[in-house]
């Protein structure tokens, strides 16, 4: 019998799910996905096929007081009428924070799920989320395997070093170091380079994941050496919201000078900053691309220089560069950001093929050029579908 595995990636507004079958390989085939969102303000229930064609919708009134688990069975119950006679043989979830241990997926026990709300004040914004939906899951399937795949667990093969800030030791041990996020998709990305250019992925490998959250990571060999992104989300390069790496000093300033307290630092770091804060226009790349205001510009190219300044540091903690590939929603479709970010790296061997990068093509760099740079696409819910296929079978 064919077997489903469901793909649940939660947040504070909505939960999204895939539903894949699988025949028995390790290739299981998307069949569906969706998401509701507006959870807590107007609950929008969606699933489509894998054409985009809508197989159903359903939206709830503003104060129909729906909760997480009364919506997440309303998916469930969807997903169980639509798995085309196969059989709903495991969840896989997508949970921010595995803490400092846990380098693979795991399947989830009661134990494992008090250890995860551990890890809730490292990920405040996204953990609890996270495990709602696994815990209302045990609830309405107490009998259905489910398997936590971490953001952080691609980042355990770091080295202390790449690991450590520069602080006290009592709270470097107390876990305050670098995590590193966006794993799923580095992992998935390395799988990709492995099957479209073996050789490169044995090298040297720089990849920038740039969606709403943007992240960069190096990848050596195959293994994650040092990523942007450290103790939270928050770190690295300027996001559609989020400040990126920021001096301390600021955050003490904003608590001291201008007396702002913990909740209004952190809506300013995480909401209000980014490519939002600098234009002052919007969050989306789309947008400020479009737009003819400086400070949309601004906002433009100062993620550019961040990007090729971190590609720059993340090739020196490897000590050479063989390939650069571009992900996610902007780095996947944005030819004018990956050009501003390769027309600058010519030092490091990169030389574009401007109508190649125009074209979204999978090499978008000359064949002179010493490192290429390859546009892929990611699916963190694909990975995370074929982990827990082998979790289920371990
Ligand atoms: P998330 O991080 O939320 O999963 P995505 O990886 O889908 O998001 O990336 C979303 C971002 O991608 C949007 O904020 C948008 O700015 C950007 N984006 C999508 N399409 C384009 C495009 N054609 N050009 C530039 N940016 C784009």
């Amino acid at each position: 019998m064919k077997e489903g595995i469901l793909v649940i990636n939660a947040g504070s507004s909505s939960i999204k799910f895939s539903l894949y079958v699988g025949n028995g390989d390790d290739k299981p085939v998307l069949k569906s996905k969706g998401q509701v969102e507006g959870i807590n303000v107007a609950p929008h229930f969606i699933a489509q096929g894998v054409d985009g064609t809508v197989l159903a919708e359903q939206r709830w009134p503003a104060d129909s007081n729906l909760l997480h688990q009364d919506l997440l069975k309303h998916l469930i119950d969807w997903v169980e009428d639509h798995l085309d006679g196969a059989r709903l043989v495991a969840a896989g979830h997508r949970v921010v924070h595995g803490g400092p241990r846990w380098s693979a997926p795991a399947r989830i026990t009661d134990e494992l799920l008090d250890e995860l709300e551990s890890f809730v004040p490292l990920a405040p914004l996204h953990q609890p989320h996270n495990l709602a939906p696994i815990r209302a899951l045990s609830r309405i399937h107490p009998d259905l395997t489910q398997v936590a795949c971490f953001d952080t667990a691609f980042h355990r093969t770091n080295p202390k070093v790449a690991e450590t800030f520069a602080l006290p030791r009592e709270l470097t041990d107390e876990g305050v170091r670098r995590y590193g996020f966006h794993g799923l998709s580095y992992e998935y990305i390395a799988r990709r380079l492995k099957e479209i250019a073996p050789d490169k992925a044995a090298g040297k490998v720089v990849v920038c994941h740039l969606g709403s959250g943007a992240s960069m990571c190096a990848i050596d060999s195959g293994r994650s050496v040092a990523s942007t992104m450290g103790f939270t989300a928050l770190d690295g390069l300027p996001m559609g919201t989020r400040t990126g790496a920021l001096d301390a000093g600021v955050v003490l300033y904003l608590l001291q000078q201008k007396g702002m307290n913990a909740a209004e630092i952190e809506t300013l770091l995480y909401k209000k900053s980014g490519l939002l804060g600098v234009s002052g226009i919007s969050n989306d790349m789309r947008v400020l691309l479009d737009s003819t205001d400086a400070h949309a510009a601004e906002a433009v190219d100062l993620f550019c220089y961040r990007i090729r300044r971190e590609l720059g540091s993340l090739a020196g903690a490897m000590g050479g560069l063989d390939a650069v590939v571009f992900t996610a929603g902007i780095g996947e479709r944005s030819a004018p950001v990956r050009g501003k970010v390769c027309n600058g790296a010519g030092w490091l061997g990169i030389e574009l093929d401007d109508s190649a990068n125009a074209a979204n093509a999978e090499v978008i760099t000359a064949p002179t050029s010493r490192v290429p740079v390859f546009v892929i696409p990611t699916d963190e819910e694909m990975m995370i579908a074929k982990h827990t296929r082998a979790v289920l079978l371990s």
